[in-house]
């Protein structure tokens, strides 16, 4: 293949790549194409079934037990779909405060944060979410690093490596 920013020859190897441009900074996908240019450093990862890939991301984050992170509120209102302004009429609150969740300036309450990942297991298929899930959410605002590796028509949770 050839880089598309200077023409040089770019090499194919299978990677764990980081995948911050989804918006969370924990996600790595596991064992996935890049490609990169041995003359610029530029790279470009190959990613299969992308929609997929985001609605697994979405089942993972309201399945985990530590509280929702601004990155992943955004997230997740993307995934449902919604403007900031659409968001805030479903859940019942202004678009201001969406975005201060968004942004860091305010912590989203434990209701409405239980309201917006039952929203998420509604509106994408998801196999199974036992109701007891919104129990065990503790307090704890750091998500766990999360990993993903394509499997067939669709992507898995995948345990990474400890750093
Ligand atoms: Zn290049």
């Amino acid at each position: 293949m050839t880089c598309i920013q200077c023409g040089g020859k770019q090499t194919t190897k299978r990677e764990n790549y980081k995948y911050t441009a989804c918006g969370l900074s924990n996600v790595t996908l596991i064992g996935v194409e890049v490609r990169r240019c041995a003359k610029c450093g530029d790279h470009e990862v190959v990613i299969p079934r992308i929609e997929e890939l985001h609605r697994v991301l979405a089942a993972a984050v309201v399945r985990q037990s530590s509280r929702l992170t601004k990155d992943e509120i955004r997230f997740l209102r993307k995934q449902l779909g919604y403007s900031g302004v659409d968001f805030a009429k479903v859940v019942g609150v202004s678009a201001e405060t969406i975005s201060r969740w968004e942004n860091g300036k305010e912590k989203m309450g434990s209701s409405a944060e239980k309201l917006v990942r039952m929203l998420v297991v509604h509106t994408q298929p998801t196999r199974h979410y036992p109701i007891e899930t919104l129990a065990t959410i503790t307090e704890e605002r750091s998500p766990k690093p999360l990993g993903v590796r394509p499997k067939g028509n669709s992507w898995v949770q995948h345990e990474l490596e400890a750093a």
